[in-house]
């Protein structure tokens, strides 16, 4: 998991955030965005193409995964992989782990105490510097 300082996931913030690297907010960041909000099951390239041209027909796949790159790349949307799987997409940005189920294929956030973030970081030798700590747990749920 990667810990953000931004808790705030509003379409303000994605207008703010692009425009401060100098980036608009066309309609396809904005409909990208809101595909990864409004169904937050972290959803493959794939998925996203999928939903997004449910909302606007004309967009490409190339065009979906340019959008996603722009989101990753400005902190707004985390890019998840799990081992062979393909990359999935979450626009949680408080500090979590991925709870993988593999009956299901379905991944979950687990929220992180910022308490047991310190303790984990703490393990650490002392000259490491963590940017990013990604917590993920594979099983099942007993539903
Ligand atoms: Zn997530």
């Amino acid at each position: 998991m990667a810990t953000h300082a931004s808790t705030s996931d509003s379409p303000a913030t994605l207008n703010q955030s692009l425009a401060d690297s100098g980036l608009r907010a066309t309609p396809q960041r904005e409909l990208i965005y809101n595909v990864l909000l409004n169904k937050r099951d972290h959803p493959t390239a794939d998925e996203v193409f999928v939903r997004a041209k449910a909302e606007m027909p004309t967009i490409s796949l190339a065009t979906v995964y340019n959008c996603l790159e722009t989101l990753v790349a400005r902190d707004l949307v985390r890019a998840v992989n799990f081992e062979r799987g393909p990359t999935r997409y979450c626009p949680n940005l408080r500090p979590h782990a991925h709870f993988h189920d593999e009956r299901s294929g379905a991944t979950h956030d687990i929220d992180l105490p910022p308490a047991l973030i310190d303790q984990v970081k703490a393990i650490l030798p002392p000259e490491y510097r963590a940017e990013a700590i990604e917590i993920s747990f594979r099983g099942s749920t007993a539903r």
